[in-house]
Formats: structure tokens, C-alpha cells, sequence
């Protein structure tokens, strides 16, 4: 059973404290964009959210989302947050309306393919490693402008923004330095054909602080559901 007065008052608290951190940066709260992170969350629980007004929803796992994808209601946005194979993206392509973790060019040849053979064009974010983790995916921040030349070339690629998994630490205010520099990189490309509108950064631990330091998508698991049984 979905607990769906908690939903609603975890909803309220993060309503509050992003407005307040919207306030601190000096921009509009309807400009950050809320995705709720539904890994391991039921279709029932994801459907409560949609009726409390959520309409972006993130999925790390392709078989995962797509066992949940009927009973969800037609009308929302999903986003790919996490690691994607080359063999699952023409699963991927059809259903998310944005991918955040473009993390390879090898990635992108193989989205662009799907792209042109739907002939259409397929959103993506690039993923930046800015913390220079060995464990996680992305490009290296001094990758990242040729590799946003060599998109620009891609027709069937849209590429509109930057996503972290910023380095995990306990205190949110270690991750500042972490933010602010993806910003100062988010900021400074000026490439044709490459639009720089999404700055996704920030979850549950940090996000206070990622929109301090000009995220305007945060994506939220454990401070809207509570937390995930550990897999
Ligand atoms: C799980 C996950 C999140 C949400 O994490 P929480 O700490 O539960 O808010 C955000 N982004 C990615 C890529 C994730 O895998």
C-alpha cells in the first residue's frame, strides 16, 4: 500500500526547501524542474506522486522501467538517468524523453542510429564525471568540449545540457565546490547546434545546494519515497 499522506508531506518539505534554495540563487522555484527517481518504487507509488502533481519521473534500470510502463499514466515525462548499454537503447529511444547520461561518443553513435531510423531526434544530457571518480560513468570535464563539438554533428542527437553524480559525502557543503564548477562549465559552452538549458545535478542528500549552485533539474529517490530496499 502506498503511504500517500507521507508522499504528500515529503512532497511539501522538498516544495519548501527548494524554494528557499531557488530564493538563495536569485531564480524563480518554477524553474527547477523536479524529476522523482522511481527505481525500485511500485507503479502504485509512482501513480500517487502523478496525482500529487509530479510529472517527471527517472529510471536508472531499462528492464525495470519497462515492466512498470503500462500502468503509468500516459501523460508523463521520463528520464534515463542511469547507465545505458549500447544493446538496450533501442529500447530506451521510444519511451524516455530525455536521456541524462550520454557518457561515451561510442554511446552517442549508437543513440544517433536509433535517432535517424525513427528518424527523429532524441534528447540527451551529457554526463560529466566531476569528481574524477574511478566508479562512476561520464566524460572528464576537460573531455567535454570536443566531445559536445563532435554531437553537434549528430543530426538525430539533441543534446540539451550537463548531468553529475556528484562524489558522495556526507556533508552536502563538500559537494559545493563539485557543483559550482559543473555550473562554470555549463555556463562557458558556447558550441552551435549544442543548447545548454538542463543543468541536472543533485539528489536527495545535496540538492539544497546543487540549486544554490545552478542546477535547475534535481533528481529525488529517497527524499520523496523513503528509502529503497537495498539491492
Ligand atoms: C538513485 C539515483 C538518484 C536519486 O538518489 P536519491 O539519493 O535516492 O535521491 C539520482 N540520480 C541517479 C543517477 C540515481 O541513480
Amino acid at each position: 500500500m502506498t503511504d500517500v499522506s507521507m508522499l504528500k508531506e515529503n512532497l511539501n518539505k522538498i516544495n519548501e526547501r527548494l524554494r528557499r534554495a531557488a530564493v538563495k540563487r536569485g531564480v524563480s522555484p518554477e524553474e527547477i524542474t523536479l524529476v522523482a527517481v522511481t527505481k525500485t518504487v511500485p507503479a502504485e507509488a509512482i501513480n500517487a506522486a502523478h496525482q500529487l502533481g509530479i510529472n517527471n519521473f527517472g529510471e536508472n534500470r531499462v528492464q525495470e522501467a519497462l515492466s512498470k510502463i503500462d500502468f503509468l499514466p500516459g501523460d508523463i515525462h521520463l528520464h534515463f538517468i542511469g547507465h545505458l548499454q549500447s544493446n538496450k537503447v533501442r529500447h530506451v529511444v521510444p519511451v524516455f524523453d530525455l536521456i541524462h547520461s550520454l557518457d561515451s561518443i561510442k554511446l552517442a553513435g549508437v543513440i544517433q542510429k536509433e535517432g535517424e531510423k525513427r528518424d527523429r531526434k532524441v534528447n540527451v544530457l551529457l554526463q560529466v564525471n566531476i569528481g574524477d571518480e574511478k566508479s562512476k560513468f561520464g566524460f572528464k570535464r576537460e573531455e567535454v568540449e570536443d566531445a559536445l563539438v563532435e554531437l553537434a554533428t549528430y543530426r538525430n542527437l539533441k543534446v540539451l545540457g550537463l548531468m553529475t553524480v556528484a562524489p558522495f559525502l556526507p556533508d552536502p557543503e563538500e559537494v559545493r565546490p563539485y557543483f559550482r564548477l559543473l555550473y562554470q562549465l555549463f555556463k562557458s559552452i558556447k558550441i552551435p547546434g549544442i543548447e545548454m538549458k538542463y543543468l541536472s545535478m543533485g539528489m536527495s542528500n545535496d540538492f539544497e545546494v546543487a540549486v544554490e549552485e545552478g542546477a535547475n533539474m534535481v533528481r529525488l529517490g529517497t527524499a520523496l519515497f523513503g528509502d529503497r530496499l537495498k539491492k
